[in-house]
């Protein structure tokens, strides 16, 4: 079943958060800036804002659009419905690596990676993403299909000519080798960049590019 953009399909934990107020709006930016990597679709705030609502208080302080980023084929929908209703968004669609270990468990991995396929061919996915290691949440069990599923998504941006994110927590040593082995693709952003300054320059020197968030 696909959710339409205004129906979200998670709800944020709010164990410990007490204040789910939305803050004030910002200042605006001084020029327009995409967002490269949102997760609109999470349920926040007091009040759960619809997708419209969300992109206008963005676009309001200076944020023009967004990669609506995904993590399973049901986020992945959702991500491609947003960005086919507004032309402010744009999808990235994957399983994340802490996901790709229960699809393989259900033995519905390949299943998976190949929806995400249909979903990159899209006119408005312009990214694989989230893909990558995760070695801070998935157990040594969980390792050998994260691997699996990381390279079928690197193959998956080179096949559609589209950008990759990455999301490595714990795991830089066999994120870069893997890389390096199989071949990034040409347009590689290392989301939440973690790493330290030796990584970065190893980043930079190969052309991925790094985000904060
Ligand atoms: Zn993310």
């Amino acid at each position: 079943m696909i959710d339409t953009p205004d129906t979200y399909v998670r709800e944020r934990a709010t164990e410990g958060r007490k204040d789910l107020r939305y803050p004030a709006a910002p200042a605006p930016l001084a020029v327009p800036v995409y967002d490269n990597h949102c997760h609109l679709e999470i349920a926040d705030g007091e009040v759960g804002l619809s997708l419209q609502e969300q992109l206008d208080r963005a676009q309001a302080v200076g944020i023009a659009g967004v990669v609506q980023a995904s993590g399973d084929v049901e986020s992945s929908r959702w991500a491609v419905d947003a960005a086919e209703s507004d032309p402010r968004v744009l999808a990235a669609v994957a399983i994340h690596p802490n996901d790709a270990p229960t699809y393989a468990e259900a033995g519905r991995l390949d299943e998976a990676i190949a929806v995400i396929d249909g979903l990159a061919a899209r006119p408005r996915t312009r990214a694989i993403g989230e893909t990558g290691l995760d070695y801070f949440r998935t157990e040594e069990p969980g390792r050998a299909a994260q691997h699996t599923s990381f390279e079928a998504h690197i193959a998956l941006a080179k096949k559609h000519g589209i950008a990759m994110q990455i999301h490595d927590r714990d795991a830089h040593d066999d994120v870069l080798e893997t890389l390096r082995r199989v071949g990034a693709p040409d347009r590689t952003v290392f989301h939440c960049f973690s790493g330290d300054a030796a990584m970065a320059r190893i980043c930079a020197d190969a052309g991925y590019y790094l985000s904060f968030a």
